[in-house]
C-alpha cells in the first residue's frame, strides 16, 4: 500500500491531495497501510499531514482512528520539517532538517507563532550573537505554541498543553543567581529555533522558564513574553518612584514596549522617536509627550523642555543601542536621575563621559540585561491581563519560506514592530 500512494504521486500527482479527492475509500486506503504508510505521504513532498486532513473532520478521524493517538503523533511521525537556519551575514536558509525529539526532561512544541526581533534583526545583520548564537544554526526565539511531545520525567506539561517557551534559563546554582541576577548566571543556557514547524525546548528551560499560555490568550500575543519580559525588566531596574517623569529613548520594538509598560503603571512618558510610523505608535501606547528629532542632541533638548524648568527627566532609558545616544543620555536626566543604558551596543564600542557632570550632580548610571524568570511570569500575567495591547505590537504576518524578505523589508521600513512568522 505504501508503495502505490508514493507510486501515485511520484507519478506526477504533485500532491496528496489529489489522491484524497478521489474519495474518502482512498484516504482510508493511505493510511490503512499503518504508521509507514503515514510517514511516506508525508515524506513524499507533501508538507504537512494537515493538507491530507484538511479536507474533513472525518478523515482526521479515519487518520487518528488507524491507530495513532492524536494528530500531533502523526505529525511527530514526520521525518523531517522546514526550518530557517542562519548560515552568517544576512544569510538565512529554510532547510529541511530532522524533527527534533524528545529527551528526557524535554518537550518539543509545535511553533503556533514565532516573532521577529532587534536582537534577531542585528543577528541577521552582523551573522554571529556573542553570548545566543554562533552559525550555522536554527534561528529565532521568541514563541509560543503547542507542545505535541514530552520526554521521560516532564511532569508539568503533556501533549497539547499550551505553552510559551522562553529562549533561555539560568542554573540557579551559581553565585549570581543566589543573589538574584539569574539574568547575569554563568551558566545561562540559550534556545534558538523558533522560525520552524517544531522546536525542541532543553530540559532546563522546560523546568524554569516554560509558561502555560491562559486560554484567553492568543499565541501570537504569548509570544510577546521574552521582549515584554525584558522591557519590564528594564523599567523596574530604573527604580521608577511615584510623580516620575520618564523617558525612553528609541521607538523601536522594545522602546516602544517600555514605553507602554510605563505609561500603564500610571507615570508621565517622554517617547523620542526617528520615524513617523514610531510616533503614531508612541501616541497609541500612551505617549505624554513625544519628541522627533533629526539629530539626537536636538531630540534631547526638546525632550527637556518638557520637564518644568528644563531640569530633565527624572528617569531616560536608552533603547537604542548607539554609544552616542548613550552619551546623549546622559545629559537628559535631572540632578539626581538615574539614566538606564537598555540598548546594547556593538562590541568593543566605547563612550566618554563627562564625570563633573555624572559627580555633581549624583547620576546613577544603570544597565540592564535580558531577563529573571520571575519577570517572565511578571510578563505574560501582563500580557493576559488585558490592558497590555498586544496587538499593537504585531504590525505583520508572514510564512516561514518569506523570512529573508521579512528581515530585509524590517531593515529598510520603520513602520513595523514585529512580525508573526507562522509556520
Ligand atoms: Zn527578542
Ligand atoms: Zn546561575
Amino acid at each position: 500500500m505504501a508503495s502505490t500512494v508514493k507510486d501515485a504521486i511520484l507519478r506526477g500527482r504533485k500532491t496528496v491531495e489529489t489522491v484524497v479527492e478521489e474519495g474518502r475509500k482512498r484516504v482510508e486506503n493511505v493510511v490503512e497501510g499503518g504508521l509507514n504508510t503515514v510517514e511516506t505521504v508525508v515524506d513524499v513532498g507533501l508538507d504537512t499531514v494537515e493538507t491530507v486532513v484538511v479536507e474533513g473532520r472525518k478523515k482526521v478521524k479515519t487518520v487518528v482512528h488507524h491507530g495513532r493517538k492524536t494528530v500531533e503523533n502523526v505529525l511527530l511521525h514526520r521525518s523531517t520539517m522546514k526550518a530557517a537556519v542562519l548560515h552568517g551575514r544576512e544569510d538565512i536558509r529554510i532547510e529541511s532538517v530532522p524533527v527534533p525529539k524528545a529527551g528526557v526532561g524535554e518537550i518539543i512544541v509545535q511553533v503556533g507563532a514565532a516573532l521577529t526581533c532587534g536582537t534577531d534583526l542585528k543577528v541577521f545583520r552582523r551573522g554571529y550573537h556573542a553570548r545566543m548564537i554562533v552559525p550555522p544554526a536554527l534561528f529565532g526565539h521568541e514563541l509560543a505554541g503547542t507542545v505535541v511531545e514530552a520526554g521521560e520525567g516532564v511532569r508539568d506539561f503533556v501533549s497539547g498543553d499550551r505553552v510559551v517557551a522562553l529562549n533561555s534559563a539560568p542554573c540557579g546554582k551559581c553565585y549570581f543567581c543566589w543573589r538574584g541576577h539569574e539574568n547575569l548566571c554563568d551558566d545561562l543556557i540559550f534556545n534558538n529555533g523558533a522560525y520552524a514547524e517544531f522546536i525542541q525546548i532543553p530540559a532546563r528551560i522546560v523546568e524554569k522558564n516554560t509558561l502555560k499560555v491562559p486560554d484567553n490568550v492568543p499565541l501570537e500575543h504569548a509570544a510577546l513574553t521574552e521582549p515584554l519580559a525584558c522591557a519590564v525588566h528594564g523599567f523596574e531596574d530604573s527604580r521608577p518612584r511615584e510623580g516620575d517623569i520618564v523617558a525612553v529613548i528609541g521607538g523601536g520594538p522594545l522602546g516602544l514596549m517600555i514605553l507602554h509598560v510605563a505609561s500603564l503603571a500610571g507615570y508621565e512618558t517622554i517617547a523620542i522617536v526617528k520615524h513617523d510610523g514610531q510616533v503614531e505608535a508612541a501616541r497609541h501606547l500612551g505617549a505624554t509627550h513625544i519628541v522627533q528629532a533629526p539629530t539626537i542632541r536636538r531630540a534631547i533638548r526638546d525632550a527637556r523642555a518638557f520637564t518644568p524648568g528644563d531640569r530633565g527627566v527624572d528617569i531616560a532609558i536608552e533603547a537604542v543601542g548607539l554609544p552616542d545616544t548613550w552619551q546623549e543620555a546622559v545629559e537628559l536626566v535631572r540632578k539626581g536621575g538615574t539614566v538606564n543604558f537598555f540598548g546594547g551596543c556593538a562590541a568593543n564600542t566605547h563612550v566618554t563621559l563627562d564625570t563633573n557632570r555624572i559627580h555633581y550632580s549624583d547620576i546613577t548610571l544603570r544597565a540592564t540585561f535580558h531577563h529573571t524568570p520571575e519577570i517572565c511570569r511578571k510578563a505574560l500575567a501582563l500580557i493576559a491581563g488585558g490592558r497590555f495591547q498586544a496587538s499593537s505590537f504585531i504590525t505583520g504576518r508572514a510564512k516561514l519560506y518569506e523570512l529573508n524578505r521579512v528581515f530585509e523589508m524590517l531593515m529598510n521600513r520603520s513602520r513595523e514592530i514585529k512580525t508573526a512568522i507562522v509556520p
